[in-house]
């Protein structure tokens, strides 16, 4: 047998844990919250995180997949240690194993043909019963088999399933016990020679070392299984953790129907990948109290077992939404400008090369809109009235903060004047002067503020109105006052 020690599972060796994606399709949400689990408890406890790909069905299995895998690993910043396991470069090992299990007689040749199985199968079906394999069925005596072997004929290998319970302490159910009563001698080896899944997981993970499984709760019906083929190799069993399934809003499983459930469909929207993963990790897992923005060193800092749940999670697009704002509110700026860029090149705002070519400034306009945004494409839309030359009024904004056109033209008039003599075009002599003429004119500072944040974006919300004129630059302000004037006084209002 080909089995390296392991560490026990109860030892204080730092864990192994891995994630074993099927890459028989996009990186799905689901999978990409159980990596992440994976990820923080391995990264916590100074354990390993390894990655498996298993690609042994062959048919359903695709590059395009695996790669999707990798790139979304990386843009999550998931890291994995050690190679990639490719589960379909194993094939020797696991035959390797099933024919441990053979000699040790803890499984068994079945050469029952198939067409046999189907019709036993269907019979006990339309007598309304479940189908279970007996294993009487495949008994043969030592001659019978050698001849068998002798003729070529095909079998199958199954798992002789002893008598007892199978349980197990699971760090998010408790304890779990199947009756192996209950489990049928399932298949190890198909008559193909291709091992089944239990086999190849439970080959693989004692190869990789790995001592705790975390997965999904799909899984828990194979996890008996697997704990009886981990005892007949000799191998320790492993701690186990079944986190739950992601459900919609609707409280059905996730899928298309509810948006995109592809980890690439959101980066590639420009979300940011930190917001992802605070998302993610509170897919099935809450810190006990209110806490619910985290950035990566936090959820390092407080992930835990306990905070796991047995409930399904569900999956809120609009809670997506509101996390990545406060992400983007909250993270370094160095973190965010890099999604910054492709958004306004997305949105058509501005190229990477002007963006660059006006650094400081345009940090200054990131750190003023990224407060009021949620994701960096609203940012970049956002930013439109800083980088046109002329601002479209909207038309609500107009109603609301324009109505009486001569007024306003008369206040946008005089606060145009006062800005333009100012000797220095900064924030508090800016405040300072159209307070005064507010009081001058004997009306309130949002009188003057409030049509003059229209003159400037267009828009009746904006970063604080200082801010933007700072933003826009002196000569850029003053136009803008004068066209929103021209504007007032033309026939469009008249
Ligand atoms: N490949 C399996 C899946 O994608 C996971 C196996 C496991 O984690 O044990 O569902």
């Amino acid at each position: 047998m080909s089995v390296s020690p392991a560490p026990d599972a109860t030892a204080t060796t730092p864990p192994r844990l891995r994630f074993a994606p099927s890459p028989t399709g996009f990186l799905h949400v689901g999978g990409a919250r159980t990596a992440l689990f994976n990820w923080l408890y391995a990264r916590q406890t100074g354990g390993q995180f390894l990655l498996r790909i298993e690609d042994t069905d062959r048919q359903r299995s695709t590059d395009e997949s695996t790669r999707a895998i990798f790139e979304g690993l990386a843009w999550l910043g998931l890291d994995y240690d050690e190679e990639v396991v490719f589960q379909g470069a194993n094939l020797a090992r696991h035959r390797a194993d099933v024919a441990t299990l053979l000699a040790s007689g803890a499984a068994y040749r079945d050469f029952t043909p198939a067409a046999e199985l189907e019709r036993m199968r269907a019979e006990a079906e339309s007598a309304g019963q479940a189908f279970r394999f007996d294993r009487a069925l495949a008994a043969l005596t030592p001659e019978q088999e050698a001849a068998k072997l002798a003729a070529g004929e095909p079998f199958a290998v199954r798992f002789k399933v002893p008598d007892g319970v199978t349980d197990w302490v699971d760090a998010v159910h408790g304890r779990i016990a199947f009756p192996n009563k209950d489990i049928e001698d399932f298949i190890i080896l198909r008559s193909d020679g291709t091992p089944v899944y239990n086999l190849a997981v439970v080959s693989d993970d004692i190869a990789m070392r790995i001592t705790f499984v975390m997965r999904g709760d799909d899984h828990i019906s194979n996890t008996p299984k697997q704990i009886l083929l981990y005892r007949a190799l000799g191998a320790p069993v492993p701690r186990f953790a079944h986190v739950p399934m992601i459900h919609g809003t609707d409280g059905k499983k996730l899928s298309k129907r509810h948006g995109a459930t592809a980890v690439g469909d959101y980066q590639h929207e420009g979300l940011l990948p930190s917001a992802m993963c605070n998302f993610l990790a509170l897919l099935g897992w809450s810190t006990g109290d209110d806490t619910e923005v985290m950035l990566r060193d936090e959820l390092l800092a407080r992930f835990s077992l306990d905070g796991l749940q047995k409930k399904a999670a569900v999956f809120d697009p609009q809670k997506l939404d509101w996390m990545n704002g406060q992400h983007l509110a909250k993270l370094p700026l160095d973190e965010v400008m890099p999604h910054v860029y492709p958004a306004f090149e997305r949105q058509g705002v501005s190229t990477r090369a002007e963006l660059e070519s006006r650094d400081a400034w345009f940090r200054t306009l990131v750190e003023l809109l990224r407060v009021r945004s949620r994701t960096v494409d609203e940012l970049a839309r956002q930013a439109v009235p800083y980088f046109v030359d002329a601002v479209e009024y909207d038309a609500d904004a107009v109603s609301k903060q324009w109505r009486d056109a001569s007024a306003v033209a008369e206040i946008l008039t005089a606060t145009r004047e006062r800005l333009a003599s100012l000797p220095t075009w900064e924030p508090t002599s800016m405040e300072t002067a159209l307070r005064a003429l507010a009081e001058e004119l004997g009306i309130s500072g949002g009188k003057i503020f409030q049509p003059l944040r229209v003159a400037l974006t267009g828009q009746t919300a904006s970063p604080g109105i200082f801010d933007v004129l700072v933003v826009l630059g002196r000569d850029r302000s003053l136009d803008r006052l004068e066209a929103a004037v021209r504007w007032l006084k033309s026939d469009v209002v008249a």
